[in-house]
């Protein structure tokens, strides 16, 4: 049933393409390798870039988005009665905060910082537009903007958005403080506000709580809420992206929220059923391995042909079933072979090491007197059973054994200076954090790392497998 569902919902596409106000924008990340926004057939991000369509946006705001607001924030308690509710403050502000008048306008956007006053055809207008997009997913609460959806989904859809219009949404109310009552607290910063100051006042959260404007922020992206729409919940803000996610899953790969009865789940992330599928080729990935990155699942094949890291020994792709190790930045194939002592050729896989000038050691000794690299073709020949040369052999570790591991150091500030030894200048310093203390390194996290692992037994309520690496997914019953 679900995997019919499914079906139904990756052959629908959302609004007619006609009508798309994005199509053929540029991409702001892309540039020129974005021919321009043509949108997936049920992701929501372009065809030829795969970025969002937030970033593709372009100019003013759509009419259909404006108009979705409007219907949004309909039923909000009006601001604040005033002389001027116009809110044609200026010509020059693509937004401004209803009720106010135009000093109080430029009073209010003096708070924000300057790159996100909305003036017309500036960037502070384009950060506007993607944040409607971004913060207010007109999916989220209409159906038509959703791909298929089967018929109890769309009742579903329809309850919960009703329902947060009614608990949780509200539009804030800006006004100066009044200059009668002596101050209060901004609940985002617990600076104050005086009277005069330009405050933000959210009826939801009660009488007395207000805001500095540029302090009235989404409690999970932590940016400004556009046009002061805001969802109030257990006594936070939220934009309505967010605020719908502490209420059902999204869909990483469609972005809509789930209310389908099952989904999937890998890596505390959620799907729909049929969504659980190669980024790249789009193949189903239920049942079959996959590795994740960035959030988004990949075949292997994909995988390796796009992403595989490539040796610092042997200059070899790493492939998905080989062992990997992962050093700032730099990969090596977890075999003796080619994650070895730069000096003497000693494996150090599960030693503690030395990193210097973009080369591992095993010991202070091999570091400091690097002979020149033996041909890579050699190593293995030299570790063929002899015991590794050169005067790195035996070199005394600390006491305690290995140091923690180098992510535990990572905020501990620099060594302290060291005399460097004679010789070539050495390169950039890329480890300098790490300069001559000794490091281990563990299979790195993320993408692709290690064998892999057993398939996890299939459990109907959490398919899909665990921990980063090779993972295999779950079909669907
Ligand atoms: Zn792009
Ligand atoms: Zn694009
Ligand atoms: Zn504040
Ligand atoms: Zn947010
Ligand atoms: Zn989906
Ligand atoms: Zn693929
Ligand atoms: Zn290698
Ligand atoms: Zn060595």
């Amino acid at each position: 049933m679900f995997t019919r569902g499914s079906r139904r919902r990756r052959s629908a596409r959302s609004a007619p393409e006609a009508e798309d106000p994005e199509r053929g924008q540029p991409c702001q990340a892309c540039g020129e390798q974005c021919p321009g926004f043509l949108v997936h057939g049920w992701r929501k991000i372009c065809q030829h870039c795969k970025c969002g369509r937030e970033e593709h946006a372009a100019g003013g705001a759509p009419p259909h988005l404006e108009r979705l607001l409007s219907r949004l924030v309909a039923d909000c308690q009006p601001p604040p009665a005033s002389d001027d509710d116009s809110g044609c403050a200026s010509e020059e502000y693509a937004w401004v905060p209803p009720g106010l008048k135009p000093e109080q306008v430029y009073q209010f956007f003096s708070c924000l910082p300057e790159d996100k006053v909305p003036y017309v055809n500036s960037p502070g207008e384009r950060y506007r537009v993607r944040q409607l997009l971004h913060q207010l997913p007109p999916h989220d609460s209409e159906a038509q903007y959703c791909n298929g959806l089967a018929e109890e989904e769309r009742r579903e859809l329809k309850l919960f958005a009703q329902q947060r219009k009614r608990e949780n949404l509200g539009r804030g109310a800006a006004r100066p403080f009044p200059l009668t009552i002596t101050g209060a607290i901004c609940q985002q910063c617990g600076r104050r506000l005086g009277g005069g100051d330009m405050a933000v006042f959210a009826g939801r959260a009660g009488h007395g709580a207000c805001w500095h404007p540029q302090c009235f922020q989404c409690a999970t992206c932590r940016e400004l809420l556009v046009d002061l729409v805001y969802f109030y919940q257990d006594g936070r803000l939220y934009c309505g992206r967010h605020h719908a996610e502490t209420r059902r899953p999204r869909c990483q790969a469609c972005d809509e929220i789930i209310f389908a009865a099952q989904c999937t789940e890998a890596e505390g992330r959620h799907w729909h059923l049929g969504h659980f599928c190669c980024f790249e080729c789009e193949g189903p990935l239920g049942g079959r391995r996959y590795v994740m990155r960035h959030g988004r699942p990949y075949c292997c094949r994909c995988y390796q042909a796009r992403h595989a890291e490539y040796c610092d020994a042997c200059g070899e792709p790493i492939g998905l079933d080989q062992g990997q190790m992962a050093y700032e930045g730099q990969h090596w194939h977890a075999r003796p072979g080619c994650f070895c002592c730069a000096g003497c050729g000693r494996p150090l896989l599960g030693q503690p090491f030395l990193p210097r000038g973009g080369q591992l050691f095993c010991s202070r000794p091999c570091a400091q007197r690097p002979p020149p690299r033996p041909p890579r073709g050699l190593l293995p020949a030299i570790l063929g059973g002899r015991p590794p040369p050169g005067p790195g052999r035996g070199a005394p570790l600390p006491p305690g054994g290995a140091p923690p591991p180098l992510h535990a150091r990572a905020g501990g500030g620099p060594a302290p200076p060291r005399p460097r030894p004679h010789g070539p200048a050495p390169g950039p310093p890329k480890h300098a954090l790490v300069p001559y203390d000794l490091c281990t390194v563990t299979p790195a996290p993320g993408a692709a790392l290690g064998p892999p692992q057993p398939p996890p037994p299939f459990d109907p309520a959490a398919p899909s497998g665990r921990g980063p690496g090779l993972n295999k997914g779950a079909v669907p019953q």
